[in-house]
């Protein structure tokens, strides 16, 4: 049996030990939520290192928040909104592109976004491209330090909580920021890479100086090898 499917079985039967256990001290709404839903068919990707391996850029403490409570409570959400509906059965990609904003396209975006963000990090990382990426960069932005001012810039002036973004667009490469839980899959976008300006992402470490953080991330941590892996496949039919 796959690992979904496990899960699947171990969510119906907790599920069902649930509303057991709750019809016992208070009665549940017609069409509540499951009360288990961390057990549902979305789940929280491991993170591609420890959490202590983006230190002393984001800090061990950072990531086991953001990670540990935000992004895992985010699938707790997505989980409790599609409980016994059919979206519980479609993919995550398939609910960030199509569901209507609100409540339902926020969970999702947010899982979907926070698994990209991690990945688009790594120990050791920053620097430049190589290869093909390096030479689109170099095209649609004119130089490796023009596209790096560009997106610092989207990370540090977004408004609010959102996300800065690589894109690639029609064959082009931009800078895109989204707001709150925005994604560009939305605008038939493909993202590259992207950074988490939310404050939860920085403010332990940096407390209200988004732009360390973003300095840090950008020279630091971002993984290239990851942006060209999307890149390479984002030119495939
Ligand atoms: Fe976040």
């Amino acid at each position: 049996m796959s690992n979904n499917g496990k899960s699947l079985l171990l969510a119906a039967a907790l599920c069902v030990w649930a509303a057991a256990a709750s019809s016992a001290a208070e009665p549940v709404a017609p069409g509540a939520a499951a009360p288990n839903a961390e057990t549902g068919p979305f789940t929280l990707p491991p993170l591609p290192y420890g959490e202590g391996a983006l230190s002393p850029f984001i800090s061990t403490e950072t990531v086991r928040y953001h990670y540990g409570k935000h992004h895992k409570g985010y699938v707790t959400v997505l989980n409790n909104l599609t409980a016994g509906k059919p979206e519980a059965g479609r993919t995550l990609e398939e609910l960030v592109k199509t569901v209507p904003t609100g409540p339902l396209f926020n969970a999702a975006a947010q899982v979907w976004n926070h698994t990209f963000y991690w990945n688009s990090l790594k120990p050791n990382g920053g620097g430049e491209p190589s290869g093909d990426l390096a030479a689109a960069i170099a095209r649609d932005f004119g130089s490796f330090a023009q596209f790096r001012e560009q997106f610092s810039q989207a990370a540090g002036s977004l408004f609010g909580s959102g996300w800065a973004w690589l894109v690639l667009d029609n064959g082009k490469l931009k800078v895109v920021q989204t707001s709150n839980a925005g994604n560009p899959l939305r605008q038939g976008q493909t993202p590259l890479l992207t950074l988490d300006v939310w404050e939860h992402a920085y403010y332990i470490d940096y407390r209200n100086v988004r732009a360390e953080y973003v300095e840090a991330a950008i020279d630091r941590l971002l993984d290239w090898g990851f942006a060209q892996s999307n890149f390479a496949k984002a030119g495939k039919p």
